[in-house]
């Protein structure tokens, strides 16, 4: 089944000369891993941004994204920030508590869930990636990989069916990179979590990434399995 139908979707940034994103018609399905990469400037960011229902209102959007069988727009609020989870490309941006704790629950708080659920997620989780130690941290000593996981840690707790990550390693050295790739492919085969990840180069993802899409100014220039690309380019 398709998570995401995008279907002519073109977007312009309100005076821009150029449409960021034109006319993309592209399918990603339940389940799969997903990179889509291309030069600074071909949209990939903005392609993120729209799945998950940000920048409608700065920009003139036209054509239709559905998510689920349903376009995005007829999706509650609720419902979207539960089931699309976003990673960002600096993991200091979305650190905002001093404490590990705090600072992983912060996002069910405000979405009203028990105290005794939280725990029990928190639990869960923080067993399923062997991070016990960085539950009692804090946050301003943790390097840059570790804030990377935490705030994985913090989206994962919504149990999320997508994850959506722009450029989640470009801050992060080799190693802290490589474990986080690693995270996300078993995220991705164990708990069944669909993938839509945005990288400029696409070397470190070869192996794992199952869908690969190119874009360039705008539009999506390639399109296969990573095994396809190989032979391809
Ligand atoms: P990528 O993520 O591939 O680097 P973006 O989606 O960030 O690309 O940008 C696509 C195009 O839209 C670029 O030409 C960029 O300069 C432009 N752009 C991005 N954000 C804005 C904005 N807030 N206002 C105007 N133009 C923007
Ligand atoms: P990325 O490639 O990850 O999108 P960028 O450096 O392209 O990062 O963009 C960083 C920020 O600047 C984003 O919030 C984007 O919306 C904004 N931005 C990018 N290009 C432009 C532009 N031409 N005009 C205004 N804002 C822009």
């Amino acid at each position: 089944m398709d998570i995401f139908k995008i279907d002519d979707l073109s977007f312009r940034y309100p005076d821009a000369e150029e449409e960021a994103l034109s006319h993309l018609a592209i399918q990603l399905k339940e389940g799969e891993f997903t990179v889509v990469c291309g030069p600074s400037g071909c949209g990939k960011s903005t392609l993120l941004r729209l799945l998950k229902k940000d920048l409608a209102p700065v920009g003139s959007c036209t054509g239709e994204i559905s998510y689920a069988g349903k376009p995005i727009m007829d999706w509650d609020d609720r419902t979207m920030i539960e089931d699309i989870g976003f990673v960002f490309q600096d993991p200091e941006n979305q650190i905002i508590m001093d404490d590990v704790m705090q600072e992983i629950v912060f996002g069910m708080e405000n979405l009203g869930y028990s105290n005794m659920e939280m725990r029990k997620r928190v639990a869960e989780l923080v067993h399923f990636f062997g991070m016990e130690e960085l539950l009692h941290a804090k946050p301003s000593e943790l390097s840059g990989g570790q804030k990377q996981l935490l705030n994985l840690l913090s989206v994962l707790l919504l149990k999320p069916k997508v994850l959506l990550l722009d450029e989640p390693t470009s801050q992060l050295d080799p190693v802290a990179a490589k474990d986080l790739i690693v995270m996300l492919d078993r995220l991705n085969k164990e708990m069944g979590i669909t993938i839509i990840l945005v990288e400029h180069r696409l070397e470190e993802l070869f192996a794992i990434a199952e869908h690969v899409i190119m874009m360039d100014k705008g539009k999506v220039v390639y399109e296969g399995t990573s095994r396809e690309v190989i032979y391809d380019i």
